[in-house]
């Protein structure tokens, strides 16, 4: 029998890879593998993204959030402009589409102070209507950090370097179950066998049941929330040079319908977040009976639905009626008109939710016996992923190199 890796990470998404890539470096000595369920790597949250880099003005400050996206953010742009993959600083509007939003918009920016983001600042109406004269608002929060890349290139990348620097990186593989045993871990899916001496868990969607499978019980579950976009005509790309949002709900950890450009030269709207049915379901409608049984044990269900029971229904009405999404758009931008609506694509989010139905606000990453599992880790996690990684390899114990600080504060929940 072979010998077993050092460390296996459990899903080829940018936050597997990038934590790849931090233990290689820390230990080149170990032998490290990655294990993917499909035959490429990033074919889940981390390809069906806006493509934002985010610049961490929503965050709460002290929150893993906070700190990680803003660490995440620099490392991640200066690995992009060395590997020459898309990415622009294009700046964002947050837009106050009435008085009433307006505190919530100083809110932000008194966090993105905290958080030590300086070139945030307020504009009002007039410059608002000069900077993007189709966008209505009563004022709005400038940040010229955020940004947008291709994360799927990212992947593909961190794949090709971690490849040639001798990672196994193996696709087409699920692990299905896992047996812990005195050296460690043996890993079973599609008739193979791997075994590991330390496991990451980073399997994004199906987090919480790997969890399950290497014994540990997640204090969070999760829960599939779709995002659906469409891709907006072209006669409207001039128009929007920057990213336009709303101004979120402070209550969620979603941010709204807004306006992407898209590396390509495109134009993104989106995405809502409509509770979906099956983990992997892309399309309105979709649904698998697992995950039903699952969400009918679980007992966060029913505080989930007590608690964002309107939100879900308007959620829902924006996947079901191109009308319904119109409007989502036109409170931000109403010149946009129904057949400017092209193409729909859509993503689907892991968030993990309380057992009292309440939705985890921050990164959560749980120990286990020889392993790590990354339970929730929704935006921003493929701007901070670096950082992410950055950080798990700290809480296993592995050491920085000479003369990189240690991250500093709490990991786990
Ligand atoms: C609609 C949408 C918009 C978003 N927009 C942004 C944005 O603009 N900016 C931003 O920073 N973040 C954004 N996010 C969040 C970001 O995409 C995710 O936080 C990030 O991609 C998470 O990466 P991951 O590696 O944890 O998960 P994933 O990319 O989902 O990777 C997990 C991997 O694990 C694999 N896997 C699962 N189970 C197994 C198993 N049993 N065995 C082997 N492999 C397994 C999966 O196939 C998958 O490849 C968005 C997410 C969505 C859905």
């Amino acid at each position: 029998m072979s010998e077993p890796f050092d460390l296996v990470i459990i899903g080829g998404g940018i936050v597997g890879l990038s934590t790849a890539r931090v233990f290689h470096r820390r230990r080149p000595d170990w032998t490290v593998g990655v294990l993917e369920k499909e035959e490429e790597v990033g074919l889940h949250q981390t390809g069906h993204s806006s493509g934002v880099v985010h610049s961490g003005v929503y965050y709460r400050p002290g929150s893993l959030k906070a700190r990680l996206c803003l660490e995440g953010r620099a490392a991640l742009i200066d690995f992009a402009e060395r590997e020459r993959i898309p990415v622009r600083t294009v700046g964002k509007l947050i837009v106050a589409g009435d008085d009433s939003e307006l505190p919530r918009l100083e809110e932000f920016a008194h966090r993105a102070s905290a958080n030590g983001i300086d070139s945030v600042r307020r504009i009002g109406p007039r410059e608002l209507k000069d900077r993007l004269p189709g966008v209505a608002g009563v004022g709005a929060l400038d940040v010229p950090t955020a940004g947008i890349i291709d994360y799927p290139a990212v992947a593909r990348r961190l794949r090709e370097l971690l490849q040639k620097e001798g990672v196994v990186v193996e696709t087409g593989l699920t692990v299905r179950s896992a047996a812990a045993g005195a050296d460690g871990w043996r890993l079973e899916g599609n008739g193979k066998e791997r075994r590991a001496r330390f496991v990451v868990n980073c399997a994004g969607l199906q987090a919480d049941l790997v969890a399950a499978a290497m014994g540990v019980r997640s204090p969070v579950a999760i829960v599939p929330f779709r995002g659906d976009f469409f891709h907006l005509s072209p006669r409207l790309k001039e128009s929007i040079p920057c990213l336009v949002y709303p101004v979120p709900d402070p209550d969620l950890p979603f941010l709204g319908v807004h306006l992407t450009p898209t590396v390509d030269g495109g134009l993104l709207a989106g995405p809502n977040a409509a509770l979906a049915l099956s983990r992997e379901g892309y399309r309105p409608g979709q649904w698998d009976l697992e995950q039903l049984a699952r969400m009918a044990l679980f007992p966060g269900t029913l505080g989930l639905a007590r608690r964002y029971g309107r939100f879900a229904a308007r959620e829902w009405m924006r996947s079901w009626s191109r009308g319904s999404y119109l409007e989502a758009i036109r409170t931000i931008w109403p010149d946009v008109r129904p057949d400017d609506l092209g193409v729909r694509s859509s993503g689907v989010r892991a968030q993990a939710v309380r057992a009292d139905g309440s939705l985890e606000d921050d990164f959560v990453i749980v120990r286990g016996e020889r392993a790590l599992h990354v339970v929730n880790a929704p935006s921003p996690a493929a701007t901070a992923s670096f950082a992410i990684a950055e950080r798990i390899a700290d809480a296993a114990g592995v050491p920085r190199p000479l003369g990189e600080e240690s991250s500093k504060g709490p990991t786990f929940i």
